[in-house]
């Protein structure tokens, strides 16, 4: 309903009585109504629903339509149903009344009207109708406030709702304390994550039950820390905690909220971070692993990422360099711009080949400058990791300080090379000295010996003679041994192959080994296994210098018993396998050697065993035999029992060859004269004896010889007598033989004369610096007789007479019409004697033997001769039919 109406309202009058109308009209306007009539019951209706007065007042007896109908239409009517209706009639009968008000009229006026009535009761109706009608706005108002509460009240109801749900769905223990008493005042369902025992925590002290060891509440999440001064909440504060019974990690986060009731509490969720943390243990026990690893290779890392153009630099890396934490940026041209010029280009090589991934491997060794600025040694390694398409994005690698490890190489390398130069120097020292030493022990050995012969001296004399001799021959071995020895060290021991008669080679051992053994009281055993090559190629001197090392031992060590030397082949020569594998055996039933002493015996100066045997040797034998068959391809073995003797033995490769060359030489006519002009031969030795050997030996043979004591007088003497031939010694005090020499060949007329060096130094650099300096060839001292002929046939060109010596068969058959010769024991000892050389030795050994037996004078005489000529092969070729008793024979034939 309009309530503009309330300060003028309008009244509508229906009556059928006009003069009531009148009265009404007149009376409530003057009253300050608005008023509005209708004269029946119908137009009563159309004006009240048209105009919506606020009260109507309406006759009951009116004609066609009475008042209770007019109300009962009103009332029926939504828009003017609650408009009051007084009724006003003469009907004062209460069934009407009821009727009026059943039919919903507000009161009842009777006629006739007494106006002021009238007036009070319109007032009254129209105020309770205000009054109404305020009524319903409030509570409509009511309705809409109850409305609205209701549903803020579902929206709390929902959030609350949604916000369980999220805390519960969080995975993390949430719970709210008091900020003062630390009680509990909130827990979700994850708080069983952080304590065991989660039954009725509200109440309790959170620091009570979830850090159970403690006596106070935290110190990080006390009422300070989490509120300002002002009462204000800081922001969220954070740590880390262990439980202490599930060993489990957790993240806490803690900040003040305001609780339900207004005041400040804590607030704290706790996420498990158990795993992260077993991870980042993991990665820092990796990392230290790592770091330790490469503190402990003491090595400096980059990581280069390429994309960006960055390097990481370690600190070790640094610190190789002299560099600081620090210092240098992470830019790739810290390490360019730090190698050194020489580096710079193979190193950016090896990078691109290596992202070309031409080479498999980055690694390179190179100079980088230290911040002092010297250089230092880095080896540097890396690692690319690829895209798909092969690009290398990353390259991680490692510097290793190479500094300290090539300054050993480098002191090593100097070690080595002073080493080197000290043995050089010892070899040559050695050489020198056995040179040297050779010359005076000749003189001591030739004296002694002469003594021995002299007949004035008594037994005691003969004796200390004896002595003496001894000594110097034990001496002269010593000094051959050292020198093996020091060539061995120096590595220069070399090997001269030759071809020879195996056989016969093989004989002559067995020959004297046969005389020792039965001087000595023992058996001696040649044990001939399988067929054996008959001509082969090696340094015989070398292999027979073994036999006689292993042979001589095992006499020596033997007392009683006997000695066997086996020899055989395990593989003979083959179309696929021209050498044949032959055995040498050695063994004795002598004293053995213990079994810890078996690896000290190869070792140079090594004796064991009983001490009156070492004071027989000189502990070298073995030590030179073993580095002899190494050389040769073989290998020196050893089984030994103590007291019951040992085996020597050792398996070489040798070649064979054809057999006619050497048969030939067996044959071999011997040189016994020139015919036609003499050559003059011009011998330059700062030696006596040895000027004095070489001149008795060419002469006789028709040669004119001249000779010269240094190589001064040698480059004069062959200016003078224009020679033929000259042989050089080379080592000589002054002017030596290779200065001479190359002096010589600068003279024109003597450019082209034959110098052959004839040296006691044997090192292959001698031979060769020789040859350099223009001799023709080259001959070691002592020489062989033979071979200085032999060269100077082969240069000169010579008419040579020979006497050639006959075939074995023949030697045999005539032996005894020709010589009354010694016996096979005498011969023995001779030929020991000839083998090793000992002029003096065989000299007093005829001596010795012609006294007692005059009719081998002849026999004696011929030796003699051969000996004083120094003709010890051809000695040893004329004693050698009488091991068998078998004379030889010999006639002369021209060449
Ligand atoms: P040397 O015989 O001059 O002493 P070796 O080098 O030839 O030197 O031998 C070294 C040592 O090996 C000998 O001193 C000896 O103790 C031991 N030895 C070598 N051969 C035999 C052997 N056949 N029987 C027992 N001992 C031996």
């Amino acid at each position: 309903m309009d309530t503009t109406y309330s300060h003028q309202n309008t009244l509508l009058v229906v009556d059928d009585k006009h003069d009531n109308l009148k009265l009404l009209l007149a009376f409530l306007n003057t009253a300050g109504f608005n008023v509005l009539v209708a004269e029946n019951g119908q137009k009563g209706i159309e004006i009240a629903t048209l105009a919506h007065p606020d009260m109507i007042l309406l006759d009951v007896m009116m004609q066609n339509m009475d008042g209770f109908k007019v109300c009962q239409h009103l009332k029926s009517q939504a828009d003017t149903q609650d408009i009051p209706i007084i009724f006003m009639t003469a009907l004062t009968h209460l069934d009407d009344k009821v009727k009026g008000f059943k039919l919903g009229a507000a009161d009842y006026i009777t006629k006739p009207l007494q106006l002021e009535e009238v007036l009070a009761r319109v007032n009254v109706h129209l105020s309770l109708r205000q009054l109404q009608q305020q009524l319903s706005v409030q509570n409509q108002l009511l309705q809409k406030e109850v409305a609205e509460r209701q549903q803020s009240e579902q929206a709390l109801k929902t959030a609350h709702e949604r916000f369980i749900t999220i805390l519960e769905g969080l995975e993390a223990a949430v719970y709210v304390t008091d900020m003062q008493t630390y009680e509990i005042l909130f827990v979700n369902k994850h708080i069983d994550q952080l304590v065991n025992n989660n039954n009725e925590l509200l109440g309790k002290v959170c620091w009570q039950v979830f850090h159970r060891t403690q006596t106070s509440p935290c110190t990080f999440c006390s009422p300070n820390q989490i509120m300002t001064g002002k009462g204000q909440p800081t922001s969220a504060y954070h740590w880390e905690y262990q439980n202490p019974d599930t060993q489990r990690w957790f993240y806490i986060q803690g900040r003040a909220i305001r609780w339900i009731d207004g005041r400040w509490v804590r607030l704290e969720v706790a996420t498990d971070i158990t795993e992260r943390k077993q991870a980042e243990e993991a990665l820092r026990a990796n990392e230290e692993r790592f770091q330790l690893a490469m503190r402990g290779a003491n090595e400096g890392l980059w990581d280069w990422n390429l994309e960006k153009n960055e390097v990481y630099y370690s600190p070790r890396w640094k610190q190789i360099l002299g560099y600081g934490e620090q210092e240098l940026s992470s830019h790739p041209t810290e390490f360019f711009e730090r190698l050194h010029p020489d580096d710079i280009s193979q190193s950016r090589e090896n990078v691109t080949a290596y992202f070309e991934k031409k080479i498999p491997h980055y690694e390179i060794t190179v100079r980088m400058q230290h911040k002092q600025g010297h250089y230092v040694w880095i080896l540097s390694r890396g690692i690319a990791v690829w895209n798909e398409q092969g690009k290398a994005l990353r390259m991680v690698g490692t510097h290793m300080d190479l500094t300290a490890q090539k300054q050993t190489e480098d002191a090593l390398s100097q070690a080595k090379k002073a080493a080197e130069i000290a043995n050089r120097a010892k070899t040559a020292f050695l050489a020198n000295m056995s040179h040297e030493l050779r010359t005076p022990l000749n003189a001591i050995l030739g004296y002694a010996q002469l003594f021995k012969r002299d007949k004035t001296l008594n037994a005691k004399q003969q004796e200390s003679i004896a002595v003496i001799q001894r000594s110097g021959e034990y001496l002269l071995t010593l000094i051959s041994d050292v020198l093996d020895v020091s060539k061995i060290e120096a590595n220069r021991m070399e090997l001269f192959p030759v071809e020879f008669d195996f056989k016969h080679f093989i004989n002559e051992i067995n020959e004297l080994f046969l005389m020792r053994s039965k001087q000595k009281g023992i058996d001696f055993h040649y044990q001939f296994i399988t067929q054996l090559p008959t001509v082969i190629q090696a340094d015989e001197t070398r292999l027979r210098q073994i036999i006689i090392n292993l042979l001589s031992n095992a006499v020596k060590f033997t007392k009683q018993g006997e000695v066997i030397f086996k020899v055989g082949s395990t593989q003979a020569s083959s179309s696929h396998f021209p050498n044949w594998k032959i055995r040498f055996q050695v063994e004795d039933t002598g004293i053995g050697i213990a079994s810890e002493e078996l690896s000290k015996i190869f070792k140079p100066f090594q004796q064991v065993g009983e001490r009156n045997y070492q004071m027989q040797g000189t502990g070298l034998g073995l030590a030179i035999s073993q580095k002899l068959v190494e050389m040769m391809g073989g290998q020196l073995h050893v089984e030994s029992t103590l007291g019951e003797g040992s085996t020597f033995w050792m398996e070489l490769d040798l070649r064979e060859v054809s057999s006619k060359g050497q048969l030939e030489s067996i044959d071999k006519p011997v040189m016994i004269g020139i015919s036609g002009p003499s050559p003059k031969i011009l011998v330059v030795d700062d030696q006596g004896e040895n000027r004095s050997i070489l001149s008795h030996l060419l002469t006789p043979l028709g040669f004119e010889v001249f000779k010269a004591c240094d190589g001064e007088e040698g480059v004069e003497l062959a200016t003078q007598i224009q020679p033929a031939a000259i042989l050089m010694d080379l080592v000589m005090p002054e002017m030596d033989g290779f200065e001479a020499t190359r002096q010589i060949r600068k003279i024109p007329q003597l450019k082209d004369v034959v110098i052959i060096a004839i040296s006691a130094n044997v090192f292959e650099l001698d031979q060769q610096n020789s040859i350099k300096a223009g001799c023709d060839d080259f001959i070691a001292k002592p020489f062989q007789t033979e071979r200085v002929l032999e060269k100077l046939n082969q240069y000169l060109n010579l008419k040579t007479i020979y006497q050639r010596t006959a075939k074995k068969s023949d030697i045999q058959a005539q032996a005894d019409l020709s010589l009354t010769g010694p016996s096979p024991e005498q011969a023995a000892i001779l030929f020991d004697l000839s083998l090793i050389g000992d002029i003096e030795g065989i000299l007093d050994y005829l001596e010795n033997i012609e006294k007692n037996k005059s009719e081998l004078k002849q026999f004696v005489f011929k030796v003699k001769k051969l000996a004083e000529d120094f003709q010890v092969h051809q000695i040893g070729d004329l004693i050698k039919p009488y091991l068998q008793k078998n004379p030889p024979l010999s006639k002369e034939v021209e060449n």
